[in-house]
């Protein structure tokens, strides 16, 4: 259970990766889409995780059915607003949603630029209905390889005051930080922070080379810190992020036995560590699923998740003053 006098916080969730099962069998429908299966209940496993993949390739591969559904701006409009909706009802109070353009759009040749400004629009359309405050995080998808990513970066620089940081996710192993390096560069001169995913399927000479290159202060997943000291003691040493996901490192074969989950060690040194659901849907999961494995099968204590959720406020890609505010959100609702 997590600490609900203190704000419920997921800086780690993919708006791609948290398509609806229901949307994406309504959308195939609207557009003509042929799906593998003639029911609903038999379409489920193609895009749910049913217990764990081999690698993080195969998990990725159960992310694509829902974007391939998305035949024009407005489904993607409808995604985004959805995904607001879903973190409300998870009781989410603080969500940075993180998408990928390109990936977005590739199916159906839609517009980049355009997809960049219907996700902006339907997360506004959410915002204007529910409280849970978002912030939004620009995705660079390596798999499609450098030069796609330069158009990705250009699409979701037309937009760069609606986005708060930039990503790099996808195919670690075969595609090296190092390629990236001038995306992260350009990124960083319009003002962006930076978060990447590392650590995750290489070793932990990807999050060196993300915190010293890329300009990371913060990383997804960095399973791989836990086998390097040096590296642990420079992120303490210059504060970055550790956004971890129990059940996806799991599923990704990341992490064979959930219960020696390295979380354990980043918080004994001290690490500002954080727990997230990274793909609820595909996972089948939500927040509250993970902080309820973190006390049961990895036992931390009440004070440890609380320092869970306080690292989280700190981590975020908020302003001093906003993180004051989103500190203050539960006192105030008891008074
Ligand atoms: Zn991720």
């Amino acid at each position: 259970m997590y600490n609900n006098k203190l704000p419920l916080i997921d800086l780690h969730r993919h708006l791609d990766g948290n398509i609806r099962p229901k949307t994406i069998w309504q959308l195939a429908q609207k557009n003509n889409i042929q799906l593998p299966e003639t029911s609903f209940e038999d379409f489920l496993p193609h895009i749910k995780i049913t217990n764990n993949e081999a690698d993080l390739l195969a998990f990725l591969k159960k992310l694509d059915w829902g974007v391939k559904v998305l035949s024009s701006l407005d489904d993607v409009v409808r995604i985004g607003f959805e995904n607001v909706e879903d973190a409300y009802q998870a009781k989410i109070n603080y969500a940075e949603l993180r998408f990928s353009p390109y990936y977005i759009a590739m199916t159906h040749n839609l517009p980049i630029e355009g997809v960049v400004e219907a996700i902006v629009e339907g997360v506004n359309l959410g915002r204007k209905k529910y409280p849970t405050q978002i912030n939004l995080i620009g995705i660079l998808s390596r798999t499609f390889g450098v030069e796609n990513c330069h158009a990705e970066l250009n699409a979701l620089l037309t937009q760069k005051n609606n986005l708060v940081a930039l990503d790099l996710a996808g195919d670690e192993y075969n595609y090296p930080g190092h390629l990236f390096e001038s995306h992260f560069k350009k990124a960083r001169d319009a003002g962006l922070q930076v978060t990447v995913h590392a650590g995750e399927a290489a070793g932990p000479e990807s999050v060196w080379h993300a915190i010293e290159k890329l300009g990371a202060t913060r990383i997804g997943h960095g399973v791989a810190s836990a086998r390097d000291q040096k590296l642990m003691d420079f992120m303490l040493k210059n504060e970055i992020g550790i956004e971890s996901c129990l059940t996806s490192n799991y599923q990704t074969g990341t992490v064979k036995d959930l219960s020696k989950h390295p979380i354990k060690t980043f918080i004994d040194n001290g690490l500002n560590v954080c727990l997230n659901t990274d793909d609820p849907a595909v996972e089948n999961i939500e927040l509250e699923d993970e902080f309820n494995l973190a006390c049961t099968l990895l036992k931390l204590n009440e004070q440890q998740i609380s320092q869970l959720q306080h690292n989280a406020i700190n981590m975020s890609f908020l302003s001093v003053n906003e993180k004051q505010k989103l500190t203050q959100l539960k006192s105030n609702d008891q008074n």
